[in-house]
């Protein structure tokens, strides 16, 4: 199903904002999520890096997480903003795309083929996939 366009422009607002918060001090590289629910609620995340490198989070899992954890299950799209801190200009920053171990994360709960992935470099200019496409033949909870 399409996203309403002024959806995916909160959506893409709200993955901006997100990434203002993120925690990046080893790879500068600062990650804003916005995830929509089924409902119409948005719970954003950022990235979250640890010294301890491998127990830092993606953006796009900690979205997840906390909708999870508060009783969401269904969800629609998420949009991403992302880019190195030191860049000047996000508009001409490559696309952000999700990580295999996101794009895993986000399987759990979609349908592939209906969950959108807003990829930002500006409110205006995004890329949009579906989970199916950038995650095909996918493993998931009907494997089991
Ligand atoms: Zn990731």
């Amino acid at each position: 199903m399409e996203i309403p366009e002024k959806t995916r422009q909160e959506l893409i607002r709200q993955a901006f904002a997100a990434r203002e918060r993120a925690y990046a001090p080893y790879s500068h590289y600062k990650v804003g999520a916005a995830l929509l629910c089924q409902d119409g609620t948005i719970v954003t995340g950022c990235n979250v890096e640890c010294a301890a490198f491998g127990v830092g989070q993606c953006a796009e899992r900690c979205a997840l997480t906390k909708a999870v954890s508060e009783g969401e299950r269904t969800f629609s799209a998420i949009a991403l903003a992302a880019a190195l801190d030191s860049a000047v200009d996000l508009a001409e920053e490559p696309y952000p795309t999700p990580c295999g171990a996101c794009r895993q994360g986000l399987r759990e709960f979609v349908d592939p083929e209906a969950f959108q992935v807003i990829m930002a470099r500006s409110l205006t200019d995004c890329r949009i996939m579906s989970l199916e496409e950038l995650l095909p033949a996918s493993f998931g909870p009907s494997a089991l």
